[in-house]
């Protein structure tokens, strides 16, 4: 029902996958739907998009991202309606943090198009592939890579924009337990803390592991210049509730994330009628407001894992309890109200869902 007047080239698989999608056998990121949208950049215009069987790239061993890291890319999701249909929830805003993060990169812009009418047109032919149980979904990975083949050191001339698809079973949504991160930093002022680029994925991996070992869950990342202001946890966007008043760390440093999930959440706070401050936030802070008994509730925010919950925070030698998740109020009422969005059990007052 496309009122769209973008040229897509469709070629179907003749030999699908599809089988019953089981919420308890699916494991995140290991399974791709039938297809994939492939579209590229040469000769400075993006060509008409593809649609085509979901398989491998052949590509030179001097392309150039694999290199330079000219590679970023978007988080997004689609839930299964109560009437049957699909929708996505808020891609637009997918959409345009992928241009803010392209833009960063030095990277092509993507059309509104492409990317929009592309992931609709994707979702419909695979609509089969998302998961009909509660709390599943169908996670979409839409990225962008450099293509040339030249290992001189410069911004590539042609780029490949590709969406997958993975169907994506409930999220084990245990509380988790935090390392206050005070030696590895995940980004500085002036860097690319605000893009989703694969390189501040890269640079995570060590940090995470380590932490891992010692038996926590995830960093809590500090700030670049004191370590004294928290940032975000592992790669989710993070929430402290001190006093009935939610905190979160400002965007104005450009070190942090803007988070859909981080607005969306906001947003249902404002509404909820919980005042909400973003503003630098230190440790310090939430160790005095967790000694005095005013840190009630903490949490991260990401596509993901939707909110996960914090148990207890590790700075130093010394652990912070958060209260028993049993006892808290606002968190769970606001992911209750989110998944009630996504899904479609309520009205989407705020124009988030996008229906394929
Ligand atoms: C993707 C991401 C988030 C969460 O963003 P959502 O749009 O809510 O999924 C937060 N922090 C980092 C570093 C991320 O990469």
């Amino acid at each position: 029902m496309s009122v769209s007047t973008l040229n897509v080239t469709i070629r179907q698989t003749e030999n699908s996958r599809i089988h019953p999608l089981e919420k308890d056998k699916l494991v995140f990121g290991k399974e791709y739907s039938d297809h994939m949208l492939v579209c590229d950049y040469v000769d400075g215009a993006w060509q008409t998009p593809e649609i085509i069987p979901y398989g491998d790239f052949s590509l030179s061993p001097a392309t150039s991202f694999m290199h330079y890291g000219q590679a970023i890319f978007e988080g997004v999701k689609a839930y299964r309606q109560p009437d049957g249909s699909v929708a996505i929830f808020r891609p637009i805003d997918n959409w345009k943090r992928m241009n803010v993060s392209a833009h960063r990169m030095g990277m092509p812009d993507i059309p509104e198009e492409i990317f929009m009418e592309g992931l609709r047109q994707l979702i419909e032919l695979d609509a089969a592939w998302v998961p009909n149980d509660a709390e599943t979904s169908l996670y979409i990975r839409p990225f962008m890579i450099a293509m040339d083949e030249f290992i001189g050191v410069r911004s590539s001339e042609t780029y490949r924009f590709a969406i997958i698809t993975s169907p994506a079973g409930a999220y084990y949504n245990k509380p988790v337990r935090i390392y206050v991160q005070d030696k590895y930093v995940r980004a500085a002022k002036g860097g690319i803390g605000y893009t989703k680029a694969a390189g501040n994925y890269g640079a995570s991996m060590l940090p995470a592991a380590e932490v891992k070992k010692m038996g926590y869950d995830q960093n809590l990342w500090t700030d670049a210049v004191e370590n004294k202001y928290v940032q975000e946890i592992g790669t989710m966007n993070v929430f402290f509730i001190v006093d009935g008043v939610a905190l979160t760390p400002d965007l104005n440093s450009g070190t942090i994330l803007a988070g859909v999930t981080r607005d969306s959440i906001i947003t249902l706070l404002k509404e909820n009628g919980i005042p909400v401050e973003e503003r630098p936030i230190s440790i310090d802070e939430l160790i005095a407001a967790q000694k005095d008994g005013r840190l009630q509730e903490a949490f991260g925010s990401g596509t993901a894992a939707s909110m996960s919950f914090i148990a207890d925070l590790t700075y130093k030698e010394e652990t912070l309890h958060l209260p028993d998740v049993n006892t808290w109020i606002i968190s769970p009422k606001i992911k209750k109200q989110l998944d009630e969005i996504r899904y479609g059990h309520v009205a989407d007052n705020h124009g988030w869902r996008f229906k394929v």
